[in-house]
């Protein structure tokens, strides 16, 4: 993933024990959530991404956070902020293909049919072809 250049850029950003699991399609989504939490930075003791990943075809993106407890009231604010900032990248993701990053309403949530079942993906209709055939 091109996850490593994000790492790079914003190396304060992610937790040690950083998990991440999902395709480059939704790159310049995380990369988005990357410069809003980097502009809040400053204003937290720590603010940093536990996890990146795929959830029922879905970018689920969770964080961890300690204020810096000057005032409380904007300390939560700035976490409000943030958390509906992340919470409307995870929205857009429903139309993002996962795989190439295309905006694509038509296969929102598709299943994909694996070896043993079904997987939810968002992907447009060139990748979902693609991904079919390898099963
Ligand atoms: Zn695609």
């Amino acid at each position: 993933m091109k996850l490593e250049k994000l790492k790079k850029e914003f190396p304060k950003l992610f937790d040690k024990n950083f998990y991440f699991e999902c395709d480059n399609g939704w790159f310049e989504l995380i990369k988005l959530v990357c410069v809003g939490m980097n502009n809040y930075k400053k204003n937290f003791k720590i603010l940093k991404f536990v996890q990146i990943k795929e959830k029922f075809g879905l970018l689920r993106i969770y964080i961890k956070s300690e204020y810096n407890n000057i005032n409380h009231n904007f300390d939560k604010n700035n976490l409000d902020n943030i958390q509906n900032f992340i919470y409307s990248i995870e929205e857009i993701s429903s139309i993002v293909c996962e795989k190439c990053g295309q905006i694509k309403t038509d296969k929102r949530n598709v299943g994909i049919k694996i070896v043993h079942g079904w997987w939810k993906k968002t992907l447009c209709g060139k990748c979902h072809r693609r991904i079919q055939k390898c099963f």
